[in-house]
């Protein structure tokens, strides 16, 4: 397997895109092996409600523990995925896995829902809406435990087919939410179109919330346009307590981000919530 990749670089470098496919066959294979052999976790991000300070709900991430590279970001391997139909088998492993972890949770007497990143590719499963809604009952979960996260550019390829799709999704209870608002291309006829539940700034303008006033009235008019639509708005990748007080006060009404809590192994995440979650920047009105 090592001498595949390696393999793959050097030919990658020799012969142009015949390289990059071989050394993208040599991931995929492991990919899929990766899956059968339990190698892929699920990380937790907490969602602070910024009125309570509470933590309303975790996003659930993808890594990949890779036996000799260590763990893996999504970002190095579900690109190549999201270019095969192995990001359909990943996306039932991660929903199957996000699903149960949130029934055993149920059962230790949590009340943890979570969100969880819908692919692109997932809009084309025929029956999706009916094999998702299976997947609750069958974990015993109300459909609102479950936040559908989607971004812009997943939904751009099939308008229609993905509005039938969402419409069914969120008849049937389950939460939506438009992921990394703000970088794509359009965002109104979308916003317009589908019908959301929750709209994620993506930290990009997060992070330039801090600096010059246009980025602040930027955001600021999101969170206005969010609200107008009857959206809860989620400021994401807050990196520090200054951050976490601007939006507040710009009036976001859930944070995410490392300055509240990175990404933890679930027994961390419980431990976490169960130790007394410690706000950042809560404006303390049920404190
Ligand atoms: P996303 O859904 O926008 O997830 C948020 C990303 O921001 C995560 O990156 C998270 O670790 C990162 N993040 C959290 N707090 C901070 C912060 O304070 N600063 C910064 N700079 N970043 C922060 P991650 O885990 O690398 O995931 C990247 C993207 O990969 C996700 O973006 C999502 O689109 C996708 N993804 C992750 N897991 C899955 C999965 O299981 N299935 C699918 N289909 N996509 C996934
Ligand atoms: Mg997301
Ligand atoms: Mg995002
Ligand atoms: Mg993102």
């Amino acid at each position: 397997k090592r001498d595949g990749a390696r393999v793959g670089v050097w030919t990658s470098g020799m012969a142009g895109t015949v390289g990059v496919r071989s050394w993208e066959l040599a991931l995929h294979a492991q990919l899929r092996r990766a899956i059968a052999n339990r190698e892929l976790v699920l990380y937790y991000q907490p969602l602070q409600d910024a009125a309570t300070g509470r933590v309303s709900g975790v996003e659930a991430l993808v890594r990949w523990c890779h036996p000799e590279r260590g763990l893996l970001p999504p970002g190095s391997f579900l690109p190549m995925a999201e270019r095969s139909t192995l990001i359909i088998d990943l996306t039932w492993w991660e929903l199957d896995e996000a699903l149960g972890q949130c029934a055993a949770w149920v059962r230790e007497g949590l009340h943890i829902p979570v969100s969880a990143n819908l692919s692109a590719r997932m809009l084309v499963v025929d029956d999706l809406p009916r094999l998702i809604t299976r997947r609750l009952e069958a974990y015993d979960l109300p459909p609102d435990m479950l936040t559908l996260e989607i971004t812009e550019s997943a939904l751009i390829s099939q308008p229609a087919r993905a509005a039938t799709m969402l419409g069914e999704l969120r008849t049937a209870g389950v939460k939506l939410a438009l992921d990394d608002f703000g970088t794509g291309y359009s965002s109104m006829e979308i916003l317009k179109a589908l019908p959301f539940d929750e709209m994620k700034i993506d930290k990009g303008f997060v992070a330039d919330a801090r600096g010059s006033l246009p980025d602040v009235a930027i955001v600021r008019s999101v969170i206005d346009l969010g609200h107008r639509l009857g959206l809860r708005v989620v400021g994401e990748g807050v990196e520090d307590e200054e951050s976490a007080r601007m939006l507040i006060e710009l009036g976001v009404d859930l944070l995410q981000g490392d300055a509240l809590s990175p990404p933890l192994p679930a027994d961390e995440l419980a431990a976490l919530l169960r130790g007394g979650y410690r706000p950042v920047a809560a404006s303390g009105e049920e404190a």
